[in-house]
C-alpha cells in the first residue's frame, strides 16, 4: 500500500472554511453568464488581427497532384508526423501549413520575452534526430522555431511543404483523399494527418468600442516589432515615449510584462484573474552534461518527466523544476495509481491542505517581491493550483516595483468594460493610452475539423460532424473513425493528454507511422477501424475519464474549465504513460487487425 506524503499541512478548519470562502467568492467573482461567447474571434472585421506579420505573401499555381501523404499544420504535431512518416518509409508527404514556415504557435508567437516554459531539454521533439541539445534549460521562442525548422531539414520535408495555404475540404473518393485549399488546390493523397488547431486561432475580448479605439493595437501572436521596436530579446525603442495597455495575465503576459515594463514610458496591465508564478531559475545548458548524454537519454527524460507529473512511479525527478516540484508537493495531484488504494474523501481532504500549502507559499511569494501591499494583494492568486495554466517567472512580479507600471484590477467588472477612442475603460474610470496589446489568449484544442470549419466527407460522402452528431464522437483511440479511411487526428480527442504536450503529439504520431508502416507492408490500402472497435475504446474512455468536474466546477473562469461552465474531460484516466503502453502492446499483438483487416 502507498504510503501518504510525507508530511501532511497542518490548517485548522476555521483556516480549511476561511480559504474555502475566499475561493468561492472570487470565482463569483469572474464568472460571466457569456461564458466562452465573450470572445471574438480574429477574423472578418478583426481579421487584421491574425493577419501574418513574418512573411511576404506569394503566389503559385493551384497544385493538382497526388502525394502518399499530407499533413494539416505545420506546427510540432505535423512536424512530428512527417518525421515519423518518412520514418516509415514514405517519399512524398506535404505538410500544408497556414503560417509562411515550419513552427506553428513558435511561428506566430513572436512576442518579447518569448520562452518555452516547460523545459527544452524534455519539450522539443526529435532532439537526437537533429543532433541538437538545447542551449537554455528553457529556450527562447526563436531557438525552438529554428528547431522546428531544422525538423523540416532533417526529415526533407520542405521539398512537398505548402506554406500560407488554409485546407477547405477533405473528400474520401475511391481510396484516397481529395484535399482542397484556398489556393485552388485540388491534391490527392491516401493517407491524411490532421494536426492544426491547438494554439491556432488568437481570440479577442469581445469588448464595446473596441473597433473604434484609435490608438495602435495587436495581439501578443502577431507582435509588431514595426511599431514596438526591439525584438524578442527586448529593446522596444519605440515605445519609449507611448502609454501602453497589456489586456490578460496569462502565460504569454507573464513573460511580455517585464520587457514592456522596462521599454515603455508608461504601462497598464489589465488584469482579470492573476496567474500563479512560481520560480523560473534558467540557466543556460552546461555543455559538460550536454556531452555526456548517452544515445536514448532523450526519450528517458521525457518519460521520466511525464511520470513525474502525472503521478507515475519514477525513481528520479530528471527535470527537477517548478513543475515538477510541484507535481511531487502536491502529492502527485493528477494521480492515479499513486491513489488508488486510498479512500477517495480522504485523498482529496489532504490533496486539498497540500495545495493549500503551495498557494499559501506563491501568494507569499508575491508579498515578497512586490513592495506595494494594495498590488501584491491583487496579484494574489485565490484558486487550486492547476486551474490556470501555471506560470514561472523571476521577472514578472518585480515589474510592478516600477514607477511606470500599474496594475488595473478589472474582476468585478466582468474584465475590461469599453475602449473609448483613445482610452481603456474599466470601472466608470477611462485610462488613456496609445497603444493596447492583446494577451487574451486563443482558441485552444479547437481543430477546424471539430468546429466544422472544415468539412470533411468521408466513404458515402457522410459527414464526419453529422456522423458524430449522431452517434456522439467515436474514434478508435482518438485517432481514426469508421467510415473515414487513412485519416488520422492528433491532438487530445479521447486519449491522454499531458502538459508536455508535444511529447504527447510525438507519441501519436509515431503511433500513427507505425500504424501506416502496417498497412503499406501487409498491402493494406484501407487503414480504418470497425464500428466495434470504436465502440470498446469509447466505452473504456466513459469509464476511466477522470471525475474531475467538481474540479473544475470550483475553479476561477478561465479556458481550462470552459470559462466556468465546466463540461466533463473526456480523456483516459489511466494517463499518458499508460496509453503509451497500450497502443504499443496495441501494435504488436492482434490489435492492430482492429484497423487493418485483411489485405483489402
Ligand atoms: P490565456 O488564455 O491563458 O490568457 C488570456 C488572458 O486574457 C487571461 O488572463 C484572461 O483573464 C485575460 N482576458 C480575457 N478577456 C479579458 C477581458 N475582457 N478583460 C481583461 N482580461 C481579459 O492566454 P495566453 O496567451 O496567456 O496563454 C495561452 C496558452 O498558451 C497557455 O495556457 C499555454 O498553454 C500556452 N503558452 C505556452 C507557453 C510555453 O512556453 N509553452 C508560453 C505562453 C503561452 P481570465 O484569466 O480572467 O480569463
Amino acid at each position: 500500500m502507498s504510503t501518504l506524503p510525507p508530511s501532511i499541512p497542518e490548517f485548522s478548519d476555521a483556516e480549511v472554511d476561511a480559504l474555502r470562502q475566499r475561493y468561492r467568492a472570487e470565482r463569483e467573482r469572474r464568472v460571466r453568464p457569456d461564458g466562452s461567447a465573450q470572445y471574438a474571434r480574429a477574423e472578418g472585421g478583426f481579421g487584421y488581427y491574425a493577419e501574418d506579420p513574418h512573411a511576404e505573401e506569394f503566389d503559385r499555381e493551384p497544385l493538382h497532384d497526388r502525394v502518399e501523404a499530407i499533413v494539416l499544420g505545420g506546427g510540432f504535431g505535423g512536424l512530428c508526423a512527417g518525421a515519423r512518416l518518412r520514418q516509415a518509409g514514405l517519399e512524398r508527404i506535404r505538410i500544408i501549413e497556414k503560417g509562411g514556415d515550419f513552427g506553428g504557435t513558435w511561428y506566430w508567437n513572436r512576442y518579447p520575452g518569448i520562452h518555452c516554459d516547460i523545459e527544452s531539454y524534455v519539450y522539443l521533439p526529435l532532439l537526437e534526430e537533429v543532433g541538437y541539445v538545447p542551449k537554455w534549460k528553457y529556450s527562447p521562442g526563436e531557438e525552438i522555431r529554428q528547431h522546428a525548422m531544422a525538423i523540416g531539414r532533417t526529415f526533407d520535408l520542405y521539398r512537398d511543404a505548402c506554406f500560407q495555404t488554409g485546407v477547405t475540404e477533405l473528400q474520401w473518393d475511391d481510396g484516397e483523399w481529395i484535399v482542397r485549399t484556398d489556393r485552388g488546390d485540388e491534391m490527392r493523397a491516401t493517407y491524411v494527418v490532421v494536426s492544426n488547431g491547438t494554439l491556432d486561432h488568437p481570440k479577442l475580448p469581445g469588448i464595446p468600442g473596441i473597433g473604434s479605439f484609435r490608438g495602435h493595437t495587436f495581439h501578443t501572436s502577431r507582435w509588431d516589432y514595426g511599431y514596438t521596436g526591439g525584438g524578442p530579446d527586448g529593446g522596444l525603442d519605440g515605445l519609449a515615449d507611448k502609454r501602453v495597455a497589456i489586456i490578460g495575465t496569462g502565460a504569454t503576459a507573464i513573460q511580455v510584462v517585464p520587457h514592456v515594463a522596462r521599454d515603455a514610458a508608461q504601462l497598464h496591465v489589465f488584469q482579470r484573474t492573476p496567474s500563479s508564478v512560481d520560480v523560473r531559475d534558467n540557466r543556460p545548458t552546461d555543455p559538460e552534461w550536454a556531452a555526456s548524454l548517452e544515445p536514448g537519454w532523450h526519450a528517458r527524460r521525457r518519460e521520466n518527466f511525464q511520470a513525474v507529473v502525472t503521478g507515475r512511479p519514477a525513481e528520479v525527478d530528471l527535470v527537477d523544476d517548478a513543475w515538477t516540484a510541484s507535481a511531487n508537493v502536491l502529492g502527485k495531484i493528477i494521480a492515479t495509481d499513486a491513489r488508488a488504494d486510498w479512500d477517495v474523501d480522504e485523498w482529496e481532504r489532504v490533496e486539498e491542505l497540500l495545495d493549500f500549502e503551495k498557494m499559501n507559499r506563491l501568494r507569499a511569494r508575491v508579498e515578497e517581491v512586490v513592495d506595494d501591499p494594495a498590488t501584491a494583494e491583487l496579484l494574489k492568486p485565490w484558486y487550486r493550483y492547476g486551474c490556470k495554466r501555471p506560470t514561472f517567472s523571476d521577472e514578472y512580479l518585480k515589474a510592478f516595483n516600477r514607477p511606470n507600471v500599474a496594475l488595473v484590477d478589472t474582476a468585478d467588472h466582468g474584465g475590461v468594460e469599453r475602449f473609448s477612442e483613445n482610452s481603456v475603460v474599466v470601472g466608470g474610470q477611462e485610462y488613456e493610452v496609445d497603444c493596447v496589446i492583446f494577451a487574451t489568449g486563443f482558441e485552444v484544442g479547437k481543430s477546424d475539423v471539430m468546429t466544422g470549419r472544415l468539412p470533411v466527407h468521408g466513404r458515402d460522402g457522410t459527414r464526419l460532424l453529422d456522423a458524430w452528431r449522431e452517434t456522439g464522437v467515436r474514434t478508435l483511440h482518438g485517432f481514426c473513425c469508421n467510415g473515414f479511411p487513412n485519416l488520422f487526428h492528433l491532438g487530445a480527442l479521447q486519449n491522454a493528454p499531458s502538459v508536455n504536450f508535444v511529447h504527447v503529439l510525438d507519441e501519436q504520431a509515431i503511433h500513427v507511422g507505425e500504424v501506416i508502416a502496417a498497412a503499406r507492408e501487409r498491402g493494406v490500402k484501407c487503414v480504418e477501424p470497425a464500428v466495434e472497435a470504436e465502440i470498446d475504446w469509447v466505452a473504456t474512455i466513459e469509464a476511466t475519464s477522470p471525475e474531475r468536474a467538481w474540479f473544475d466546477a470550483e475553479c476561477t473562469p478561465g479556458y481550462y474549465n470552459n470559462e466556468g461552465a465546466a463540461r466533463p474531460r473526456r480523456t483516459f484516466g489511466p494517463g499518458p504513460a499508460v496509453f503509451q503502453q497500450l497502443l504499443r502492446d496495441w501494435r504488436s499483438g492482434d490489435g492492430i487487425d482492429e484497423v487493418l483487416g485483411d489485405a483489402n
